[in-house]
């Protein structure tokens, strides 16, 4: 069930070129990289790091991922942690899953047992060690919703622990993994499933699927699924090697959540367009405590770039049906990525006053990914 991008096989590997450890296929060389299939393994190959004094960053299927032009001058570790171990708790069945699985083999495998609560996160490419990373999500559903458990080695003690839901403190794209990138090495997660849950559906887009074929009757596991991946694979949003319009990250920015004075600011940038948006037009809805969560699709298109645009006369655009992703349409560089998320971040910070945030990690650069 593992990703495999690599010709070699070997467990440790010299200047290894990144670029094909990543969906969006840019990057120089790492100084070494390690496959680890163990925790034991994971903690060997840090003490070597360290004792080579070397920075070390950890990856998955390289999903959301910006490796810089040159490279990362350290080891990149990858866990390739296995299995999927199941117990009963109550009600729920418990599955403690091997960071190194397959995201969507273990979505499969879900709905296929007939266990609801993942079937909306279908087709998102990477691995189960990353999904609580950003607390994957798609369609109106996070997988912090179905997370019982992490299991992490803490780098600073290399200590191995397990963490509850609340510890990781989840939020709309976000964890504490996310917010302290460089502390923890994630090698299990167990996820609380429940046996005939009825699917929830709260997207239009889905929705309209069902709307289209009243022969399926009431949705289930199985045309949930099927449903998340038709329209998914419409948008390139299923990675394959053979659809550049998955080259890139998903989701390039994540979806701005403004308070009310920031959101005037939206609306005041809308009314200034060549073509006037009213604020009812604007894809925005609230998201608690006052805040507003604003479509960065919108705001992208709306400041001038529309789906498809190209980055000058390079082969980096916007996905020609989805404005949020970045695509590498074969041959770009890391650092005209960075130049074209810059010229959309200005661009939108003009237009409307608002930070896009990018979501993929940016490995390899300076500080400051826009220093070159
Ligand atoms: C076509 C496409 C569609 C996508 N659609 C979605 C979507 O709908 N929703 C969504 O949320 N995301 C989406 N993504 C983004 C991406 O697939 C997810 O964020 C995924 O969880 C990344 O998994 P990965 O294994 O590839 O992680 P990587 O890209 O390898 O790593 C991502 C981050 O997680 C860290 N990490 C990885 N493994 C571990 C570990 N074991 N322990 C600690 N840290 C770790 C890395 O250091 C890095 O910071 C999409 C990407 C693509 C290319």
């Amino acid at each position: 069930m593992r990703i495999e991008r690599s010709p070699e096989n070997s467990k440790f590997m010299a200047n290894v070129p990144l670029a094909p450890y990543t969906t969006i296929g840019v990057g120089g060389q790492a100084r070494c990289l390690a496959r680890v299939s163990s925790t034991t393994e994971i903690i060997s190959a840090m003490q070597w790091a360290e004792e080579h004094k070397l920075p070390v960053f950890i990856l998955g299927g390289g999903s959301n991922v910006v490796f810089s032009d040159r490279g990362y001058p350290g080891m990149v570790l990858l866990p390739t942690l296995r299995g999927v171990v199941m117990k009963h708790s109550g009600s729920q069945l418990l599955f403690s899953v091997g960071a190194g699985e397959v995201w969507d083999a273990f979505v499969l495998y879900s709905v296929r047992s007939k266990l609801g609560g993942l079937e909306c996160l279908s087709g998102i490419p990477g691995t189960v060690g990353a999904a609580p990373v950003q607390n994957i999500g798609a369609y109106g559903h996070d997988v912090a919703s179905v997370i019982h458990t992490v299991r992490v080695i803490d780098r600073t003690t290399m200590k191995i622990e397990d963490h509850d839901a609340e510890w990781c403190e989840f939020s709309y794209r976000s964890s504490r993994f996310k917010r302290e990138p460089d502390r923890y090495i994630i090698t299990n997660v167990t996820f609380a499933l429940h046996p005939n849950q009825a699917p929830q559906i709260t997207y239009t887009d889905l929705q309209d699927w069902f709307d289209e074929r009243p022969q399926l009757g009431p949705p289930t596991l199985d045309t949930v699924r099927q449903a998340v991946l038709d329209v998914r694979i419409s948008k390139g949003m299923v990675y394959d090697e053979n659809n550049v319009y998955s080259h890139g990250c998903g989701s390039f920015f994540v979806n701005p959540t403004l308070s009310g004075d920031d959101f005037k600011r939206v609306i005041e940038g809308a009314k200034n367009l060549s073509n006037p948006v009213e604020e009812d037009r604007i894809p925005a809805h609230p998201a608690g405590d006052g805040v507003v969560k604003v479509s960065a699709a919108w705001l992208i298109e709306a400041a001038g770039f529309k789906r498809g645009t190209r980055y000058e006369s390079t082969n980096i655009g916007l996905n020609p049906y989805h404005a949020l992703a970045i695509i590498n349409y074969g041959g770009g560089a890391a650092r005209q990525i960075v130049e074209f998320m810059t010229e959309i971040q200005d661009a939108v910070k003009k237009q409307f006053g608002v930070d896009l945030t990018p979501e993929p990690s940016f490995i390899g650069f300076k500080e400051n990914a826009k220093e070159k």
